[in-house]
């Protein structure tokens, strides 16, 4: 298999997943129980939280972990939303978010929020002007990703903290996308609050931060127990905690030599295929990118045909639209850039990651070559008989 859908999930590094064995084997207990198994676990977490912060450039008190970057994404814009109720009920995010960010927006709107969805230029880039614009004195909260998930495409969130700060109005961003794959450390974005997933970086599924600066008003959106600061009721994932801390010390060790590394085959991959397919767009590709995503359209054709016709030679890609999670519109990412439903329906989105080599990315290039050659011949027999 040649797996080209880091975007979507890492496989665990194995230094990871020694990490977190212990804690499924010998040391399971509940960092809440007051005993001393108990308090073990309660260390293990404690430290982890700590590398994390380090990693991350915050105080460790500032993290907040969660079950996934959905439910951090669900946290910062409803426990800001609950937390500034009364000081106003605007919201303004962009239109290229992660739906972990578009349908929680939505689902406030029914509660009585307004949301400004603000646009991007036709390189995927969040326009600066129209948020600035787009502040109002009862907005709360400014919500703009620092790296798209379908394009790669990093948007300005220093510059755009900085505005909406000067607004006196919080800024969050979800950085499950960038995290561990820029040499930045997160806190200084300037955001108030950050979203990060472990599975992303080579950790494992099902745990997730929020970071939330120092005094910035959160309410929380779960009832339990006193957890997290009690900001996130239930018993710590203990063990996908410590492999989370693991997966950030890694990813930081080398995150400048693996970028430069997988720039030069996402330029590979996409000299390849621009040289021996026509038709062909790289979304984005003139904007500042994280180094492992492309995103691919091809005209006449349809990206999800495209994804088959590589499965089958063991090669795994996703659409750039969302017909991956179920939904049969064509990206709204990409629409939001200028495509036609059509060149939004025919991409593809490629994603390197830490065991991509280059002859990779040459069977790749050659697989699509010739997929996308029989996919069109299919269609233009097709076209020509109807
Ligand atoms: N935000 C972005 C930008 C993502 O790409 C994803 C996952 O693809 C998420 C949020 C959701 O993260 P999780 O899979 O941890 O829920």
């Amino acid at each position: 298999m040649i797996y080209l859908d880091h975007n979507a999930t890492t496989p665990v590094d194995r230094r990871v997943f020694e990490a977190m064995v212990p804690f499924f084997q010998e040391r399971w207990g509940n960092p809440s129980s007051p005993y001393r198994f108990g308090n073990q676990a309660r260390a293990a977490v404690e430290l982890a939280r700590k590398r994390i912060a380090d990693g991350f450039g915050c105080k460790p008190t500032e993290l907040v972990f969660c079950s996934s970057g959905t439910e951090s994404d669900n946290l910062a814009l409803r426990g800001v939303a609950r937390a500034l109720r009364s000081k106003g009920n605007h919201i303004v995010t962009s239109a290229i978010e992660h739906h972990a960010v578009l349908h929680t927006c939505k689902a406030l709107e029914g509660e009585g929020f307004q949301v400004t969805y603000v646009p991007v230029t036709s390189d995927g880039v969040v326009d600066v002007e129209s948020l600035a614009g787009s502040l109002r004195n009862d907005t709360v909260l400014v919500s703009v990703m620092h790296a798209n998930n379908e394009t790669g495409v990093v948007q300005p969130v220093e510059e755009l903290a900085a505005l909406a700060h000067r607004r006196g109005v919080l800024f969050h961003t979800d950085a499950v996308q960038s995290a561990g794959k820029l040499p930045r450390r997160l806190a200084d974005l300037g955001a108030d609050l950050v979203t990060f997933s472990a599975h992303k970086l080579y950790g494992p599924k099902g745990a997730a931060a929020l970071y939330v600066r120092e005094g910035t008003p959160l309410a929380s959106v779960t009832t339990g127990g006193a957890q997290e600061h009690g900001i996130r009721a239930g018993t710590e994932n203990v063990a996908g905690i410590v492999g989370f801390a693991e997966a950030v010390a890694l990813a930081f060790e080398k995150v400048e030599s693996e970028g430069g590394r997988l720039r030069a085959l996402r330029d590979r991959l996409e000299r390849g295929v621009t040289s021996a397919v026509r038709g062909v767009r790289i979304n984005g590709a003139t904007a500042l990118r994280v180094p492992n995503t492309s995103s691919l359209s091809f005209e006449d054709i349809d990206g999800e045909s495209i994804v088959l016709g590589l499965d089958v030679q063991g090669i795994c890609v996703s659409t750039g639209s969302a017909c991956s999670t179920g939904e049969p519109e064509p990206s709204h990412v990409l629409r939001a850039m200028g495509l036609s439903p059509r060149d939004a329906q025919g991409t593809i989105r490629v994603s390197l990651g830490h065991e991509t080599r280059e002859e990779h990315i040459d069977t790749t290039v050659r697989a699509l070559k010739e997929t996308v050659a029989r996919l069109r011949k299919i269609s233009s027999v097709r076209g020509a008989a109807e």
